[in-house]
């Protein structure tokens, strides 16, 4: 069996010794535009590029290293009837589930405050937390959503979650369907966006739907830059409607070097790290995942072209 690999960072050995392992019965080789005429049965790619497509005709599945496919999609001419599969979960629940209930906890127990306080060598208690005004809000309740949310109200706070269609989680609310996204809304304040980018959620983060929020509302977004229209959420801090974000992932990676989110005071950012591929991780699931189509079993993970997701 053939494997073409591609990942766009200087040394790609590592994955490419990752997935040999889990996979020793194939051949995995990384993909160069040098290289058009072997053939491989499978791609793993992150970004890969249009020639690759361009010169492999004989793919049967193309595995996205990674749970977003908007990068993957966004490539003109990906194979037509070829299945793109994208990585469930593979470690990456449990650290967004971290990262967010600390971005939450960081917000409502004033973490941030004692930071500046600290700064200014000042000790002063914040009032007692009462959960109950924080109700949080999970937009996208998919491998990685689902997780998230059941983290949160692990910790008491009154949890909302929305999604396509209807679910069933463990001391989670669920409101399914566009229909409900404005009752889901109102009844949040702090909003968690772990959506895919697509047609339908590209932009959600707008100030109609941020509005909607319940007063001095905060924003999580680990999802993508793209959901964020962002001069309406600097509106929105800045007059005072929402009371702060994290936000993991920009319309622009890396921020540039003047944008205004750098210095704002009422943001928190991290360069899109909130949950990390693990390499070991995601190379057993793609090898488990391509020994199943191989036995012409079902694998999950198969994108929904219509969907985009
Ligand atoms: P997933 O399993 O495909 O789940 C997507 C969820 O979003 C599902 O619950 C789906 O509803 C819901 N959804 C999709 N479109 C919707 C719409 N138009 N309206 C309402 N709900 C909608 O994806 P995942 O593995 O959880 O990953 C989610 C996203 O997280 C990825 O696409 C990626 O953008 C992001 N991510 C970010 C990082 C990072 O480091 N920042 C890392 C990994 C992933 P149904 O359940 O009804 O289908």
């Amino acid at each position: 069996m053939e494997i073409v690999f591609h990942l766009p960072v200087k040394n790609a050995e590592p994955w490419i010794h990752a997935m040999a392992a889990a996979l020793p019965e194939a051949r995995v080789w990384p993909w160069t535009s040098a290289q058009t005429t072997r053939q491989a049965e499978y791609a793993v790619v992150w970004a890969p590029p249009p020639e690759l497509f361009t010169a492999q005709r004989r793919l049967k599945a193309v595995f996205n290293i990674g749970a977003g496919v908007d990068g993957v999609m966004a490539v003109p001419n990906l194979p037509k009837g070829v299945p793109v599969v994208r990585l469930n979960d593979a470690g990456m629940a449990s650290q967004m589930a971290e990262y967010v209930c600390h971005a939450l906890i960081r917000h409502t127990r004033g973490f941030d405050v004692y930071d500046a306080q600290q700064h200014a060598r000042q000790w002063k208690k914040c009032p007692p937390v009462d959960r109950g005004m924080f109700p949080v809000g999970v937009m996208g309740l998919g491998s990685i959503g689902a997780k998230v949310a059941e983290a949160v109200s692990s910790f008491g706070y009154p949890t909302f979650g929305w999604a396509l269609s209807p679910k069933s989680l463990r001391g989670v609310s669920v409101f399914s369907g566009h229909d409900r996204l404005d009752e889901f809304l109102h009844a949040v304040r702090v909003l968690v966006c772990v959506l895919p980018l697509t047609p339908m959620t590209e932009g959600i983060l707008n100030a109609a739907n941020l509005s909607k929020l319940k007063p001095q509302g905060y924003l999580i977004n680990v999802a993508r830059g793209g959901h964020l229209v962002e001069e309406d959420l600097l509106a929105l801090l800045d007059d005072g409607t929402l009371a702060g974000a994290t936000l993991d992932v920009m319309r622009e990676e890396p921020l540039p070097a003047g944008h205004p989110f750098w210095g704002h005071p009422k943001i928190t950012m991290t360069p899109h790290i909130s949950a990390i591929t693990l390499r070991e991780q995601s190379a057993t699931q793609i090898a488990e995942k391509i020994r199943a189509l191989e036995r012409g079993e079902a694998v999950n993970g198969v994108v929904d072209f219509e969907r985009g997701y």
